[in-house]
């Protein structure tokens, strides 16, 4: 199904509905096929409806138009959703890489709108779809920035905090609730992410990973696939996951 498709996505497989935000590239998209092979039916939204129509068609699951950064988006994509047994919040990035003293208000605003208040909107949108499945799942891909800082990183680094802590406060909020929370926390992992942090430059997008070797996409899909398989009285509540190349957010093997 594609985008052109205003009807509910047809169960099958396990019966269940997954979403994945941000799944026209990287991270969501190899989730999305993850998921999609556990046997669950998934929808997926982004921006770039061409690339998700074309995922959609590859896995048999349904696309749609999303933009976490706008109200109505989430307000039209939660309200063609009838069940919703896992939610991945994905969508998300960096933007620009400078000191604090130098910082780009814009770069702050759209890290901040899309990682944070982002995951809020969609979160709140589906939470009573996600209750109401008896066993729901909500994956958040939050990143190692959440653990640490880093210098020139800070917009990136306090938009990843709070999006961890958001996810986290809803932990003990939700408790007595039929509603697991699993926060994914990545290190280094190829994907679009440094192309779009460094606004399409791909050679200092490439050079982010020279000399060392990171995780790919389907790495940390494999890990949410994990998740979304444990028994409902199974709670995954933090997956930290780099590549053996790095020990966390300020030191790999490059820089020693
Ligand atoms: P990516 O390849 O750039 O994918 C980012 C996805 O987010 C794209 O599908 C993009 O889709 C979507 N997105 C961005 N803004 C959006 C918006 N306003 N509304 C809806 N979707 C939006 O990067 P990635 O590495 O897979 O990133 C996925 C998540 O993992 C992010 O939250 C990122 O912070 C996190 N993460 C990445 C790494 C890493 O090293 N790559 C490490 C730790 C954590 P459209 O542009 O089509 O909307």
């Amino acid at each position: 199904m594609t985008t052109s498709d205003s009807t509910e996505a047809t169960v099958q497989g396990n019966g269940k509905v997954a979403v994945v935000t941000g799944a026209s590239s990287g991270i969501g998209a190899a989730s999305a096929r993850a998921l999609a092979a556990a046997g669950y039916t998934v929808v997926i939204g982004a921006r770039r409806v061409d690339r998700i129509d074309a995922l959609a068609t590859e896995i048999g699951g349904r696309a749609m138009y999303l933009d976490v950064t706008d109200a109505a988006s989430v307000e039209r994509f939660a309200a063609t959703l009838d069940r919703v047994d896992v939610l991945v919040n994905n969508a998300g990035g960096a933007k620009g890489l400078a000191p604090i003293a130098e910082a780009n208000l814009d770069d702050w605003r759209w890290m901040w709108e899309t990682n944070v208040v982002g995951t809020l909107r969609v979160t709140k949108a589906l939470l009573p779809a996600l209750i109401a499945s008896g066993d729901g799942l909500i994956v958040t891909i939050t990143s190692i920035a959440a653990l640490d800082t880093y210098d020139n990183g800070a917009g990136y680094t306090a938009a990843k905090h709070a999006q961890s802590v958001l996810h986290r406060t809803l932990r003990p909020e939700l408790l007595g609730q039929p509603v697991r929370l699993t926060e994914i926390c990545p290190g280094m992992v190829e994907t679009e992410f440094s192309l779009v942090r460094f606004n399409g430059d791909t050679d200092r997008a490439g050079s982010v990973y020279n000399g060392l070797t990171p995780l790919t996409a389907d790495d940390v899909a494999e890990v949410i696939a994990f998740a979304a398989s444990r028994p409902p009285h199974v709670n995954l509540d933090r997956i930290v996951l780099m590549p053996r190349d790095q020990v966390d957010a300020r030191r790999n093997i490059r820089t020693g």
